[in-house]
Protein backbone atom coordinates (compact mmCIF):
# COMPACT_ATOMS: atom_id res chain seq x y z
CA UNK A 1 0.00 0.00 0.00
CA UNK A 2 1.15 3.31 -0.81
CA UNK A 3 0.92 6.00 1.94
CA UNK A 4 1.88 9.24 3.30
CA UNK A 5 2.34 12.05 6.09
CA UNK A 6 2.56 15.48 6.18
CA UNK A 7 3.02 18.01 9.40
CA UNK A 8 0.33 20.83 9.31
CA UNK A 9 0.14 24.06 11.18
CA UNK A 10 2.67 24.64 14.28
CA UNK A 11 5.59 22.93 14.30
CA UNK A 12 7.15 20.54 17.30
CA UNK A 13 9.57 19.04 18.62
CA UNK A 14 8.92 15.33 18.15
CA UNK A 15 7.82 16.22 14.32
CA UNK A 16 10.87 14.40 12.91
CA UNK A 17 11.04 11.10 15.06
CA UNK A 18 7.40 10.80 13.76
CA UNK A 19 8.56 10.81 10.29
CA UNK A 20 11.65 8.58 10.67
CA UNK A 21 9.40 5.75 12.88
CA UNK A 22 6.78 6.27 10.83
CA UNK A 23 9.21 5.31 7.35
CA UNK A 24 10.53 2.42 9.40
CA UNK A 25 7.28 1.09 10.26
CA UNK A 26 5.87 1.19 6.67
CA UNK A 27 8.63 -0.11 5.01
CA UNK A 28 8.97 -2.94 7.61
CA UNK A 29 5.40 -3.86 6.95
CA UNK A 30 5.80 -3.62 3.06
CA UNK A 31 3.78 -0.23 2.52
CA UNK A 32 5.45 2.74 0.40
CA UNK A 33 5.90 5.84 2.28
CA UNK A 34 6.09 8.87 0.96
CA UNK A 35 6.40 12.63 2.45
CA UNK A 36 4.61 16.08 1.43
CA UNK A 37 6.45 18.90 1.86
CA UNK A 38 5.01 21.93 3.45
CA UNK A 39 1.21 20.96 4.60
CA UNK A 40 -1.60 20.73 3.02
CA UNK A 41 -0.15 23.48 0.60
CA UNK A 42 2.13 21.06 -0.73
CA UNK A 43 -0.13 18.63 -0.75
CA UNK A 44 -2.47 20.90 -3.12
CA UNK A 45 0.70 21.81 -5.18
CA UNK A 46 1.42 17.78 -5.29
CA UNK A 47 4.54 18.55 -3.36
CA UNK A 48 4.93 14.39 -2.63
CA UNK A 49 8.31 12.14 -2.76
CA UNK A 50 8.71 8.58 -2.07
CA UNK A 51 11.19 7.70 1.06
CA UNK A 52 13.30 5.40 2.56
CA UNK A 53 15.57 4.65 5.43
CA UNK A 54 18.38 7.24 3.98
CA UNK A 55 15.79 10.01 3.52
CA UNK A 56 15.17 9.79 7.48
CA UNK A 57 18.90 8.94 8.77
CA UNK A 58 20.25 11.41 11.52
CA UNK A 59 16.80 13.21 12.27
CA UNK A 60 15.62 11.91 15.28
CA UNK A 61 17.67 14.26 17.41
CA UNK A 62 16.38 17.52 15.39
CA UNK A 63 13.45 19.56 16.79
CA UNK A 64 10.89 21.39 14.09
CA UNK A 65 10.31 19.04 10.94
CA UNK A 66 12.48 18.71 8.02
CA UNK A 67 9.46 18.32 5.40
CA UNK A 68 8.40 21.46 6.94
CA UNK A 69 5.16 22.64 8.00
CA UNK A 70 2.19 25.29 6.71
CA UNK A 71 -1.06 26.65 7.21
CA UNK A 72 -3.23 26.37 4.72
CA UNK A 73 -6.28 28.91 3.81
CA UNK A 74 -7.41 27.39 0.38
CA UNK A 75 -7.66 23.81 1.75
CA UNK A 76 -10.77 25.21 3.52
CA UNK A 77 -11.84 25.23 0.05
CA UNK A 78 -13.64 21.93 -1.49
CA UNK A 79 -11.79 22.65 -4.54
CA UNK A 80 -8.53 23.04 -3.32
CA UNK A 81 -8.97 19.37 -1.02
CA UNK A 82 -10.06 17.98 -4.40
CA UNK A 83 -7.06 18.76 -6.13
CA UNK A 84 -5.04 17.58 -3.19
CA UNK A 85 -7.05 14.03 -3.80
CA UNK A 86 -6.23 13.82 -7.41
CA UNK A 87 -2.44 14.66 -6.24
CA UNK A 88 -2.75 11.81 -4.09
CA UNK A 89 -4.37 9.31 -6.79
CA UNK A 90 -1.78 10.39 -9.15
CA UNK A 91 0.86 8.73 -6.99
CA UNK A 92 -1.41 5.64 -6.09
CA UNK A 93 -1.73 6.92 -2.72
CA UNK A 94 -4.71 5.64 -0.42
CA UNK A 95 -3.16 6.27 3.11
CA UNK A 96 -2.72 9.73 4.71
CA UNK A 97 -1.14 10.66 8.08
CA UNK A 98 -1.31 14.21 9.31
CA UNK A 99 0.54 15.67 12.62
CA UNK A 100 -0.97 18.14 13.75
CA UNK A 101 -3.75 19.93 16.01
CA UNK A 102 -7.42 20.08 15.86
CA UNK A 103 -7.55 22.19 12.64
CA UNK A 104 -5.46 19.84 10.70
CA UNK A 105 -7.48 16.92 11.63
CA UNK A 106 -10.39 18.65 11.04
CA UNK A 107 -8.61 19.24 7.53
CA UNK A 108 -7.89 15.52 6.79
CA UNK A 109 -11.26 14.91 8.31
CA UNK A 110 -12.99 16.59 5.33
CA UNK A 111 -10.65 15.03 2.66
CA UNK A 112 -11.27 11.77 4.07
CA UNK A 113 -15.12 11.98 3.90
CA UNK A 114 -15.01 13.98 0.23
CA UNK A 115 -12.71 11.68 -1.20
CA UNK A 116 -13.18 8.30 -0.27
CA UNK A 117 -9.36 8.18 1.79
CA UNK A 118 -8.10 6.80 4.29
CA UNK A 119 -6.36 9.02 7.23
CA UNK A 120 -5.12 8.82 10.84
CA UNK A 121 -4.50 12.59 12.67
CA UNK A 122 -1.51 12.26 15.55
CA UNK A 123 -1.92 14.71 17.94
CA UNK A 124 1.48 17.32 17.36
CA UNK A 125 1.09 20.78 19.17
CA UNK A 126 2.82 22.27 22.16
CA UNK A 127 -0.80 23.87 22.59
CA UNK A 128 -1.46 20.40 24.05
CA UNK A 129 -4.98 21.67 23.13
CA UNK A 130 -6.10 18.26 20.79
CA UNK A 131 -9.77 17.41 21.77
CA UNK A 132 -9.83 13.62 23.77
CA UNK A 133 -5.70 13.38 23.82
CA UNK A 134 -4.00 14.24 27.43
CA UNK A 135 -1.22 14.49 25.66
CA UNK A 136 0.04 15.89 22.53
CA UNK A 137 3.80 15.22 20.76
CA UNK A 138 6.10 18.23 21.08
CA UNK A 139 4.68 19.35 24.72
CA UNK A 140 7.68 18.10 27.13
CA UNK A 141 10.09 19.18 24.42
CA UNK A 142 8.16 22.62 24.96
CA UNK A 143 8.09 22.67 28.90
CA UNK A 144 11.99 21.90 28.98
CA UNK A 145 12.39 24.70 26.99
CA UNK A 146 10.44 26.88 28.91
CA UNK A 147 11.47 25.24 31.94
CA UNK A 148 15.58 26.21 31.54
CA UNK A 149 14.22 29.58 30.40
CA UNK A 150 12.27 30.56 33.94
CA UNK A 151 15.57 28.83 35.63
CA UNK A 152 17.93 31.71 34.54
CA UNK A 153 15.35 33.81 34.65
CA UNK A 154 14.86 33.32 38.40
CA UNK A 155 18.47 33.26 38.93
CA UNK A 156 18.60 37.10 37.83
CA UNK A 157 15.77 37.62 39.62
CA UNK A 158 17.16 36.76 42.64
CA UNK A 159 20.01 39.14 42.28
CA UNK A 160 18.36 41.85 41.62
CA UNK A 161 15.04 42.26 43.70
CA UNK A 162 12.87 41.93 40.54
CA UNK A 163 9.51 40.60 39.38
CA UNK A 164 9.56 38.79 36.12
CA UNK A 165 6.53 38.27 34.19
CA UNK A 166 7.34 35.43 31.80
CA UNK A 167 4.50 34.86 29.12
CA UNK A 168 4.37 31.66 26.95
CA UNK A 169 2.38 30.37 24.09
CA UNK A 170 -0.48 27.95 24.10
CA UNK A 171 -2.77 29.38 22.08
CA UNK A 172 -6.13 29.35 23.57
CA UNK A 173 -5.19 26.91 26.09
CA UNK A 174 -3.11 27.25 29.34
CA UNK A 175 -1.50 23.84 29.61
CA UNK A 176 2.01 25.05 29.15
CA UNK A 177 1.99 27.80 31.56
CA UNK A 178 -0.06 26.22 34.26
CA UNK A 179 2.65 22.88 34.36
CA UNK A 180 6.23 25.46 33.35
CA UNK A 181 4.71 27.39 36.64
CA UNK A 182 4.70 24.52 38.87
CA UNK A 183 8.24 22.88 37.57
CA UNK A 184 9.92 25.92 38.14
CA UNK A 185 8.05 27.32 41.59
CA UNK A 186 6.91 30.13 40.24
CA UNK A 187 4.34 32.53 42.90
CA UNK A 188 1.59 33.87 40.72
CA UNK A 189 0.55 31.93 37.38
CA UNK A 190 -2.21 33.07 34.93
CA UNK A 191 -4.46 30.80 32.48
CA UNK A 192 -7.68 31.21 30.48
CA UNK A 193 -8.87 28.34 32.24
CA UNK A 194 -9.11 29.83 35.71
CA UNK A 195 -10.80 32.68 36.74
CA UNK A 196 -8.10 35.46 38.49
CA UNK A 197 -8.49 38.30 40.78
CA UNK A 198 -4.93 41.05 39.93
CA UNK A 199 -6.33 43.06 43.37
CA UNK A 200 -5.83 39.89 45.03
CA UNK A 201 -2.89 39.03 43.48
CA UNK A 202 -1.49 42.04 43.97
CA UNK A 203 -2.19 42.43 47.99
CA UNK A 204 -0.66 38.80 48.32
CA UNK A 205 2.43 40.04 47.11
CA UNK A 206 2.46 43.31 48.67
CA UNK A 207 2.02 40.73 51.89
CA UNK A 208 5.01 38.64 50.40
CA UNK A 209 7.40 41.46 50.00
CA UNK A 210 6.63 42.89 53.16
CA UNK A 211 7.49 39.87 54.88
CA UNK A 212 10.93 39.62 53.32
CA UNK A 213 10.05 37.88 49.81
CA UNK A 214 12.56 39.15 47.43
CA UNK A 215 11.22 38.71 44.15
CA UNK A 216 8.14 36.81 42.27
CA UNK A 217 7.69 35.25 38.91
CA UNK A 218 4.73 35.09 37.12
CA UNK A 219 4.20 32.68 34.42
CA UNK A 220 1.05 34.41 32.58
CA UNK A 221 -0.12 32.54 29.40
CA UNK A 222 -0.50 34.28 26.24
CA UNK A 223 -4.82 33.62 26.19
CA UNK A 224 -5.21 35.71 29.12
CA UNK A 225 -3.58 39.06 27.50
CA UNK A 226 -2.70 39.81 31.42
CA UNK A 227 1.03 39.77 31.07
CA UNK A 228 1.23 44.11 30.85
CA UNK A 229 -1.30 44.04 33.73
CA UNK A 230 0.46 42.38 36.12
CA UNK A 231 3.99 44.41 34.74
CA UNK A 232 2.16 47.56 35.69
CA UNK A 233 0.95 45.93 38.97
CA UNK A 234 4.27 45.29 40.54
CA UNK A 235 5.53 48.61 38.86
CA UNK A 236 3.48 51.00 40.00
CA UNK A 237 1.29 49.65 42.92
CA UNK A 238 3.77 47.51 44.88
CA UNK A 239 6.88 49.54 43.71
CA UNK A 240 8.88 46.53 42.34
CA UNK A 241 10.96 46.79 38.92
CA UNK A 242 9.09 44.27 36.87
CA UNK A 243 10.21 42.44 33.62
CA UNK A 244 7.73 41.47 30.98
CA UNK A 245 9.74 38.24 29.04
CA UNK A 246 7.73 37.25 26.24
CA UNK A 247 9.40 33.40 25.18
CA UNK A 248 7.96 33.32 21.65
CA UNK A 249 9.31 30.97 19.29
CA UNK A 250 12.20 29.72 21.48
CA UNK A 251 9.38 27.83 23.25
CA UNK A 252 8.68 25.49 19.89
CA UNK A 253 11.46 23.02 21.86
CA UNK A 254 14.81 22.65 20.05
CA UNK A 255 16.20 19.32 20.16
CA UNK A 256 13.11 16.74 21.03
CA UNK A 257 12.74 15.24 24.78
CA UNK A 258 13.55 11.47 25.22
CA UNK A 259 9.91 11.37 26.54
CA UNK A 260 8.58 13.38 22.69
CA UNK A 261 10.97 10.98 20.71
CA UNK A 262 9.28 7.65 22.99
CA UNK A 263 5.79 9.15 22.43
CA UNK A 264 6.62 9.87 18.64
CA UNK A 265 7.57 6.81 17.84
CA UNK A 266 4.49 4.79 19.44
CA UNK A 267 2.45 7.41 17.49
CA UNK A 268 4.02 6.28 14.72
CA UNK A 269 3.66 2.57 14.80
CA UNK A 270 0.09 3.13 15.86
CA UNK A 271 -0.94 5.31 12.81
CA UNK A 272 0.99 2.65 10.16
CA UNK A 273 -1.24 0.32 12.04
CA UNK A 274 -4.52 1.57 11.84
CA UNK A 275 -3.59 2.80 8.11
CA UNK A 276 -4.22 -1.11 7.66
CA UNK A 277 -7.56 -0.82 8.99
CA UNK A 278 -10.09 -0.97 5.88
CA UNK A 279 -13.57 -0.56 7.65
CA UNK A 280 -12.53 2.81 8.84
CA UNK A 281 -11.83 5.87 6.70
CA UNK A 282 -10.50 8.76 9.37
CA UNK A 283 -8.82 7.77 12.85
CA UNK A 284 -8.23 10.27 15.21
CA UNK A 285 -5.33 8.99 17.68
CA UNK A 286 -4.75 10.33 20.94
CA UNK A 287 -2.77 9.25 24.41
CA UNK A 288 -4.77 8.81 27.19
CA UNK A 289 -4.88 7.63 30.77
CA UNK A 290 -1.75 8.48 32.46
CA UNK A 291 -2.10 8.64 36.12
CA UNK A 292 -1.29 7.96 39.78
CA UNK A 293 -2.62 4.64 41.13
CA UNK A 294 -1.63 2.28 43.67
CA UNK A 295 0.37 -0.87 43.08
CA UNK A 296 -0.79 -3.49 43.82
CA UNK A 297 1.26 -5.83 46.51
CA UNK A 298 2.92 -8.29 45.00
CA UNK A 299 2.33 -7.34 41.34
CA UNK A 300 6.28 -6.03 40.82
CA UNK A 301 8.06 -6.13 37.78
CA UNK A 302 7.94 -4.11 35.03
CA UNK A 303 6.00 -4.46 32.32
CA UNK A 304 6.23 -2.20 28.66
CA UNK A 305 3.31 -1.86 26.66
CA UNK A 306 3.71 -4.47 24.43
CA UNK A 307 4.88 -1.59 20.68
CA UNK A 308 7.86 -0.74 23.26
CA UNK A 309 8.35 -4.70 23.73
CA UNK A 310 8.31 -5.18 19.91
CA UNK A 311 10.65 -2.64 19.50
CA UNK A 312 12.97 -4.11 22.10
CA UNK A 313 12.94 -8.09 20.12
CA UNK A 314 13.79 -5.86 17.25
CA UNK A 315 17.02 -4.22 18.42
CA UNK A 316 17.61 -7.37 19.94
CA UNK A 317 18.66 -9.29 16.42
P1 LIG B 1 -3.76 23.13 14.29
O1 LIG B 1 -3.78 21.93 13.41
O2 LIG B 1 -2.55 23.19 15.17
O3 LIG B 1 -5.08 23.30 15.05
P2 LIG B 1 -4.60 25.26 12.50
O4 LIG B 1 -5.90 25.48 13.19
O5 LIG B 1 -3.80 26.44 12.06
O6 LIG B 1 -3.57 24.41 13.37
O7 LIG B 1 -4.90 24.33 11.26
C1 LIG B 1 -3.86 23.91 10.42
C2 LIG B 1 -4.36 23.78 9.01
O8 LIG B 1 -5.41 22.78 8.95
C3 LIG B 1 -5.01 25.02 8.44
O9 LIG B 1 -4.07 25.95 7.93
C4 LIG B 1 -5.85 24.43 7.32
O10 LIG B 1 -5.05 24.10 6.20
C5 LIG B 1 -6.33 23.12 7.94
N1 LIG B 1 -7.66 23.34 8.52
C6 LIG B 1 -7.97 23.86 9.72
N2 LIG B 1 -9.30 23.95 9.91
C7 LIG B 1 -9.86 23.48 8.76
C8 LIG B 1 -11.22 23.32 8.29
N3 LIG B 1 -12.26 23.64 9.05
N4 LIG B 1 -11.39 22.81 7.05
C9 LIG B 1 -10.34 22.45 6.28
N5 LIG B 1 -9.06 22.60 6.65
C10 LIG B 1 -8.81 23.09 7.87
Amino acid sequence: MKTAILCSGGDCAGMNPALKYYVEASLAGGDTPHFIYRGFEGLINGDIREVSYPDVSGIVARGGTMIRSARSERFKDPAARAAAAANLADKGIIGLIVLGGDGSNRGLELLCEEHQLRGVGIPATIDNDVAGSDYCIGVDSALNAIGRCLDQIRDTAASFRRAFVVETMGRDSGYLALVSAISSGAEICLIPEIPFDLDSISRRMRREFDSGREYAIAVVSEATDASNQLVSIFQEELEIDSRLTVLGHIQRGGSPTAFDRRIAFEFAEAAVEALQDMSKQATFLCYRGAAIAEHPPGALGTLFPETLMERARLLAR
